[in-house]
């Protein structure tokens, strides 16, 4: 087992003796000991001596993949106890990932000497995880029996199957599926991470290689499975793909194809697409390019669109088109462009035919969808002269009318 888990956690790694530079004072840190409760109270505590008098101790703390550090003062007691506290539901640390932290310690002669590097898992450890692991997958959960674990894990290799037929992706060297009983534990989880939780039932953190999931108990439980834990998990992979590129990656293909690799897809999703479509609802793909809309009706539609446009992608440009794009797009390109380089194509070109294969629509509507800006311009431009030749004809009429009455009187 990876990680350990318990009520209260205690870790201790290694012991630290500073390597000083030439010159400087000799600091010698004992193991620190770390307790903390998820969400809760963290203390990091450690002996440290010196020749030279400790005036002041600091602790700098830094979660994985994040590029700020949380710092402040610990206790000092002399002649050498260390004590540092910090309230995690006030810092919160992204969950299940590795804290790294260290120590600056400031002497009476004036050097402040800074500790290597230390590190703990930071676990929710609300829960008693039960585990299964293989060499490419880890699953953590609490509630069903090892048969439960190992259908997590057979969906994960289904998942990672689905995904290689449409992208190259390597097997991982370790994905760890964390699965909650209920969508309000995974959230409340996310929360206390201090991370984004409304209308999410399953999260990635790819840098880290950790999935989340929900997969409550009842008759919808192996749909969900299918659903959720191919999702996440192509997340994951991409970043395993593409590294600090990943987040280059339009909004609409991360979850395209995290989509498209569900083994049981979202069953409302073609009902969503064609009621948006007959209201004229539908988001342009270029919408869903940075970002998906944060209102309940248009985040699921935002997926929804997502897959089908992508599933539209891969059946026409195949595979090889699918890992171009994904180059184009990961060397930095903006939306329109990766599309055009990759496919040869512009993006509101393939939404159009997108929209034709996918809902029957007349090539006349969605040829006339995109001209109607032009036809808007050209009659603006048009305006003044129509008015010009309407006023005229007026003027015309009112003076003919004007002489056939002056024929008549
Ligand atoms: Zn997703």
């Amino acid at each position: 087992m990876r990680r350990f888990l318990s009520a209260l956690l205690t870790i201790a790694i290694c012991l630290g003796i500073s390597n000083p530079a030439r010159g400087q004072t000799e600091i010698q840190i004992a193991d620190p000991e770390v307790t903390y409760t998820f969400g809760g109270m963290l203390t990091i505590e450690t002996e440290i001596n010196s020749e030279v008098s400790i005036q002041r101790v600091l602790v700098l703390l830094q979660p994985a993949g994040e590029t700020e550090n949380v710092a402040a003062v610990a206790t000092f007691t002399p002649p050498n106890q260390v004590t540092y506290s910090l309230d995690l539901s006030q810092n919160p640390f992204p969950v299940f990932t590795d804290v790294y932290y260290t120590f600056q310690v400031e002497l009476e002669n004036g050097e402040t000497i800074t500790s290597e590097k230390f590190k703990f898992d930071y676990d929710d450890d609300r829960f008693p995880w039960q585990s299964l692991q293989t060499e490419e997958f880890e699953v953590y959960w609490y509630e069903g029996d090892t048969e439960f674990g190992q259908t997590i894990l057979n969906t994960a290799y289904e998942g990672l199957a689905r995904l290689q037929n449409q992208v190259n992706v390597p097997n991982p060297d370790k994905v760890t599926f964390y699965v909650y009983a209920s969508t309000q534990d995974l959230q409340s989880t996310l929360q206390m991470s201090g991370q984004a939780a409304a209308w999410i039932a399953g999260h990635a953190n790819p840098a880290a290689g950790v999935v989340l999931v929900s997969i409550p108990p009842g008759p919808a439980q192996s749909i969900e499975i299918k659903r959720q834990v191919p999702h996440e998990l192509t997340h994951v992979m991409l970043y395993l793909k593409l590294g600090e590129d990943y987040d280059k990656l339009p909004n609409w293909l991360h979850e395209g194809l995290a989509s498209t690799t569900e083994v049981f897809p979202n069953p409302d999703y073609p009902l969503l697409l064609e009621k948006a479509y007959e209201r004229e609802m539908l988001i342009p793909i270029a919408n869903l390019c940075q970002s998906f809309p944060v209102d309940a009706a248009n985040f699921q539609l935002a997926y929804a669109e997502s897959t089908s446009f992508t599933w539209y992608l891969l059946g026409e440009f195949g595979n090889p088109g699918m890992e171009n794009l994904i180059e184009a797009y990961a060397d930095g390109v903006g939306c329109d462009r990766g599309v055009e380089l990759a496919l040869e194509s512009s993006l509101a070109g393939l939404e159009r035919d997108w929209r034709r294969l996918n809902f029957n629509e007349s090539p006349l509507r969605s040829s006339t969808e995109g001209i109607i800006p032009w036809v808007i311009v050209f009659v603006t431009m048009l305006l003044p002269t129509f008015g010009l030749f309407v006023g005229d004809t007026i003027k015309h009429r009112r003076k003919n009318e004007k002489l056939q009455n002056a024929k008549g009187d």
